[in-house]
C-alpha cells in the first residue's frame, strides 16, 4: 500500500480465482466433491428458506472458498474510487483506466490536486466519466476536509460522500473493513430471484432478504459468490446451467436443461 494511513490494502484478485477457466475448473471439482460429501442437499425453498439458502452457499463455498472482487485497487481510497467509477461500467474497463491513474493519484490529497480536467483524461474511456470525475474530486476534497484524508469506516459518512450510494458503501464496508454486508448489483439481484432467495422488487429489499437468509459462516463472501455466479455462469440472457454448481437447487424459468 502506498500513501499514509489509508488502512489495510484490499487483496488483489488472483486471475485463477475469477477467470472463466478457473470458475469452470472449480465447478467440475465442486460437483465431484459435493457428491462425495453429500453436502448441500436440495430442499424446497418454500418449505425451508433457511435450509435452501444454506445448501446454496455450502455449494458456492466448496467450489470457490476464497472469492475475490475483480476491481483493482492499492488501498482503501483507491478501492472507493474504483467502485464509484464502476457504476454502469465493467470492472475490466475500470481497471484499464485506473492502473495509470492510481500510479499518480492514490490518496485523496493527490486526487484533489490532480483536478477534474486531468482526472477526466485518465477515465474518459469509462461511461459517465464527466459526472464521475466531478464526484471523485469532490469526494477527495471532502475526505481531506472532514476525515483527515481517511476513508471513514461508517456507513452514513460514506453515503454522504458525492457519488457514493448504498451499494458502493456496502462494497467498501465488506472488502476494506471486513463487514458482512450485501451489495446488490444487477447480477446479485438476478441470481437472488432465480434461486428463490428473494422476490424483492428493489435492491434494498433483496439486500434485506439475503442478509436474513445467508448463514453466518458465509456472510462475508456471499456477495462475491453471487456476483461471480451471475457474471460467469447464471448470465442474464443465456445462463450456463450445465456448469452450475447449484442447478439441482434451482427451479428458475430461465433454467436450461440442454
Ligand atoms: S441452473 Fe441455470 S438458471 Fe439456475 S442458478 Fe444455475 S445457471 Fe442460473
Amino acid at each position: 500500500m502506498t500513501g499514509k494511513g489509508h488502512g489495510k490494502a484490499p487483496p488483489r484478485r488472483s486471475p485463477e480465482a475469477t477467470s472463466k477457466a478457473g470458475v469452470a475448473r472449480r465447478a467440475g471439482a465442486a460437483g465431484k466433491a459435493r457428491a462425495a460429501a453429500g453436502i448441500g442437499k436440495a430442499v424446497a425453498p418454500s418449505n425451508d428458506p433457511g435450509r435452501h439458502a444454506a445448501a446454496i452457499f455450502t455449494r458456492f463455498a466448496a467450489a470457490n472458498p476464497e472469492p475475490k472482487g475483480e476491481l483493482e485497487s492499492v488501498n482503501v481510497f483507491t478501492l472507493l474510487v474504483a467502485v464509484v467509477l464502476s457504476a454502469q461500467a465493467t470492472d475490466a474497463g475500470v481497471n484499464k483506466a485506473t492502473r495509470a491513474l492510481f500510479k499518480v493519484a492514490d490518496t485523496p490529497e493527490k486526487m484533489a490536486a490532480l483536478g477534474e480536467a486531468r482526472l477526466s483524461d485518465y477515465i474518459k474511456t469509462i461511461g459517465l466519466y464527466r459526472t464521475k470525475a466531478k464526484n471523485v474530486i469532490a469526494l477527495s476534497e471532502q475526505l481531506v476536509a472532514h476525515h483527515g484524508g481517511e476513508v471513514p469506516h461508517d456507513r452514513d459518512a460514506l453515503e454522504a460522500l458525492p457519488g457514493v450510494g448504498r451499494k458502493t458503501a456496502n462494497v467498501v464496508l465488506n472488502i476494506a473493513f471486513g463487514e458482512p454486508t450485501m451489495a446488490v448489483d444487477t447480477h446479485v439481484f438476478r441470481v437472488a430471484h432465480r434461486l428463490e432467495l428473494s422476490s424483492g422488487k428493489t435492491p434494498l429489499a433483496v439486500e434485506q432478504d439475503l442478509l436474513g437468509l445467508v448463514p453466518a459462516p458465509y456472510a462475508m463472501h456471499a456477495h462475491h459468490w453471487l456476483i461471480l455466479h451471475g457474471r460467469y455462469v447464471c448470465k442474464a440472457r443465456a445462463p450456463d446451467c450445465g456448469r452450475c454448481v447449484v442447478s439441482d437447487l434451482c427451479s428458475a424459468a430461465q433454467k436450461r436443461t440442454t
